[in-house]
């Protein structure tokens, strides 16, 4: 059984040697990239927050990050002062959260978190994805999915190019399809901006997360920032179709064993050690190998 998410979608229409690497070979970089692990580690904590809802939940999220601090001291990845200061600003990200939302929270009734679903989209392929929040609004009884998102800024164009967000159709073709929640057409997007504080000089690493801390609380009306969008139903299964069309040009791959590379661009790939040196070269010494297919799809404790 073959199965995509959003991601691995991405990787192969990026280059499907990318994508040979990374979900064929499951090779993944020794070192995942900073923003990646922060996006883990935030969601991770918003899904234990609204599990248990309230301030019951914001005490299990701050045990959440007691927890996940040992898991990072486990890899050996991290240094201890890049693992504190990142426990730091999570404690800070989350306190301004729930300080920004606890009240508008009211209106909504949660469902499901963190809910993974498989939607077949053929005999021999699947897609699988994992939703941050389904809630009803209690005001009109709608079903809505609530997406997490953290972002470096919010530019310019930024909501208007939600509109070609392939994950939010992805994720309301899971709910309506898979999940059952057919009328469901709408997300709430949930964006964290992180606060882009540059390192003062001979400023420590765990001084530099206690200012970004501190703005959490202080500019939680500026970084915290939510924007309901609605999809048309055809927007949705036209996304569907596309996926289908996937299925089959995948399905086409792994019987053939061809995966070309496909490098457009001069910037830096992180599988580019592999494809210059080969797999049984120095330079299988940066990646290891998951256990997991698809690692967005299990917890950062997990
Ligand atoms: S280095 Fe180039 S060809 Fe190789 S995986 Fe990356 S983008 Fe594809």
């Amino acid at each position: 059984m073959i199965s995509i998410t959003n991601s691995a979608r991405s990787s192969f229409l990026d280059c499907q040697k990318k994508y040979f690497w990374e979900y064929v070979r499951r090779w993944s970089p020794l070192k995942e990239p900073y923003y990646f692990l922060w996006g883990r580690f935030i969601h991770e904590l918003l899904g234990t927050l609204y599990t248990f809802g309230d301030l019951q939940g914001l005490a299990k999220a701050f045990q959440g990050i007691e927890t996940q601090r040992e898991v990072l001291l486990k890899t050996g990845l991290y240094t201890p002062e890049e693992i504190e200061a990142t426990c730091v600003t999570a404690k800070g990200c989350l306190s301004g959260y729930f300080l920004r939302w606890r009240e508008a929270d009211k209106q909504y009734e949660g469902l499901d978190v963190e809910r993974v679903f498989t939607l077949p989209l053929s005999e021999d392929v699947v897609f699988k994805g994992r939703l941050d929040r389904a809630v009803r609004d209690l005001s009109d009884g709608a079903i809505v999915l609530q997406e997490h998102k953290t972002a470096a800024a919010l530019s310019p164009g930024y909501w208007d190019s939600l509109v070609f967000d392939t994950q939010n159709k992805g994720y309301l073709l899971g709910l309506q399809h898979a999940i059952g929640h057919a009328d469901c057409r709408k997300v709430i997007y949930d964006v964290l901006v992180k606060p882009n504080f540059k390192r003062k000089v001979g400023e420590s690493l765990y001084a530099l997360a206690e200012r970004t801390a501190d703005a959490y609380i202080r500019d939680r009306n500026m970084l915290f920032v939510r924007k309901p969008i609605e999809y048309r139903t055809e927007q949705i299964e036209n996304y569907r179709y596309e996926l289908e069309q996937l299925a089959e040009t995948l399905r086409w791959h792994y019987q053939e064993g061809i995966w070309l590379p496909h490098h457009t661009k001069l910037t830096r790939c992180a599988f580019s050690p592999l494809c210059a040196e080969g797999e049984d070269s120095w330079a299988r010494r940066r990646f290891r190998i998951r256990a997991e297919i698809h690692p967005e799809l299990v917890g950062v404790g997990e």
